[in-house]
């Protein structure tokens, strides 16, 4: 999947989420907080849901900070806070 990330079809999908969200971190903005986002976060895993891979409803920006709040480093799982924004955007998947 490493190479997935070299792809010019991410790169490009992964600037549109960016202009999308107005270079803003979407987590942040919860909070009234207002920072730079550099990472288009895939809410669903790209291991377990491949086929969400370029679908811009699963991607949010993120800021680093926040980026790394999503996966449990040591077990590359979805955490708590990664788990919320699966469930946040699930309702956009039914239609
Ligand atoms: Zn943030």
């Amino acid at each position: 999947m490493a190479n997935f990330y070299r792809t010019k079809q991410w790169k490009r999908k992964r600037s549109n989420i960016l202009k999308r969200d107005e270079y803003q971190c979407r987590e942040c903005k919860r909070y009234g907080k207002v920072t730079t986002a550099t990472i288009a976060h895939h809410c669903y895993p790209l291991d377990k849901y491949p086929e969400y891979k370029l679908d811009s409803r699963t991607l949010i920006s993120l800021c680093g900070t926040c980026h790394n709040q999503m996966h449990d480093r040591i077990t590359d799982e979805l955490t708590d806070k990664g788990l919320k924004w699966m469930e946040r955007i699930s309702p956009l998947l039914n239609d």
